[in-house]
């Protein structure tokens, strides 16, 4: 059993994506094709955004959205400090200061709740994530965005084709409520390619013509820079992958979400964990599928069910206040002991759009002899 099988969804889509790559071979398009611009189309209709810009993987989206908001060094980004590195790597390179505020140990994303606390004068953006495959309660933070003229970016990597229902009921896809969300295409994401890319969604017009300048060399014109940009690129090849992928998005989500109550059905009853919660304003596409392990035994069931022949892992190990690289350049709101003790807990079981109830069952049962 793997944590992810690509294998299996290849073999599934295997004549549409030999065929879509085929093409590209012999229009040799490889930069900035065809592909690409059907794609970015297909992607912001499909997100309900105006505008989809893609780019060379999901750290450099983010990276793009600082740099094109205008964003300066010293400049404070609030950002959770129970994410992937990436989330909080771009704000540090770009000498902007990561303000880490803690999380929802329910839903392991950051709230509204923390956002007075956490700004100052120097506060210009915040970087909700949509950790794990569901939305964070996103209309209250845009509120405090909006009160006090801060950016949104959010960190779509983990959640792309969830939605988010507002109070009013208006449902919208993740990725679609901030400024500009950023959306990663690594080979395990709910829409992986078959390398690296990303993507960035956009609603306002002048705001979408600068994330694809910056992301372009900052020309708009071949060789007249009017800013200092990066070369972030979506090969053809992959967007012509994506392209094919892309129609399966919704199937993709089904999918997982299947498995993730198959799991939580059958784990029900496990003292010593605690199954995922979904929150009642989203949906949830389970990138991944993630236990609290509690009194301190997660390690123990861990390597119990390495014996077993059966993977997990922990996303993630350390929360960001504590990796050395930030230490010196975070401000931490408060204790952030929630992300400590959910690094010590989390214990992500395999899920993909391929697993069957046969191998969730061997999961369920190691992990039911484990506590036996
Ligand atoms: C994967 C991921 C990214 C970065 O995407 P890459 O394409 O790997 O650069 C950013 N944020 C989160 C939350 C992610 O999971």
């Amino acid at each position: 059993m793997r944590m992810v099988d690509l294998q299996g969804q290849y073999r599934r889509l295997k004549p549409d994506i030999d065929a879509a790559i085929a093409r590209v071979l012999e229009a040799t398009d490889f930069i900035n094709g065809v592909d690409v611009k059907a794609f970015a189309s297909e992607l912001a209709a499909y997100n309900g955004s105006t505008h989809a810009v893609p780019c060379a993987n999901g750290t450099d989206a983010l990276q793009i959205a600082l740099m094109a908001l205008g964003l300066k060094a010293g400049d404070e980004v609030i950002v959770p400090a129970f994410t992937y590195v990436a989330s909080a790597e771009v704000i540090g390179l770009l000498g902007l200061v990561p303000v880490m505020v803690d999380v929802d140990w329910a839903t392991f994303n950051m709230t509204a709740e923390v956002l007075e606390a956490a700004i100052s004068p120097r506060t210009k953006a915040i970087i909700p994530v949509h950790l794990f495959g569901q939305s964070c309660d996103m209309a209250p933070i845009l509120d405090f965005a909006r009160q006090h003229n801060l950016a949104v970016i959010e960190d779509n990597a983990q959640s792309i084709g969830a939605f988010y229902t507002f109070p009013d009921g208006r449902r919208v896809h993740t990725g679609a409520m901030g400024d500009v969300g950023c959306t990663s295409f690594f080979p395990s994401k709910n829409l992986g390619c078959y390398g690296d890319g990303g993507a960035m969604f956009a609603n306002d017009d002048a705001l979408a013509e600068r994330l694809a300048t910056v992301a372009n060399h900052g020309q708009e014109v071949k060789y007249y820079h009017k800013v200092l940009g990066c070369n972030s690129r979506l090969d053809t090849l992959q967007a012509a992958i994506l392209r094919v992928k892309l129609r399966h998005l919704d199937e993709f989500c089904q999918a997982r979400y299947a498995a993730a109550q198959y799991y939580t059905q059958h784990l029900k009853g496990i003292r010593g964990i605690e199954p995922p919660v979904e929150s009642p304003f989203s949906t949830h596409v389970y990138h991944q599928y993630t236990l609290k392990v509690l009194n301190g035994r997660r390690d123990a069931l861990k390597a119990y069910l390495e014996t077993q022949g059966i993977p997990a892992m922990i996303y993630y190990p350390l929360p960001l206040q504590a990796q050395e690289a930030f230490k010196p350049i975070t401000r931490a709101v408060g204790s952030l002991e929630v992300a400590q003790r959910l690094s010590d807990s989390v214990l992500s079981l395999p899920i993909d759009t391929e697993i069957r109830p046969e191998e969730q069952d061997r999961v369920v049962e190691a992990i039911k002899g484990f506590f036996a």
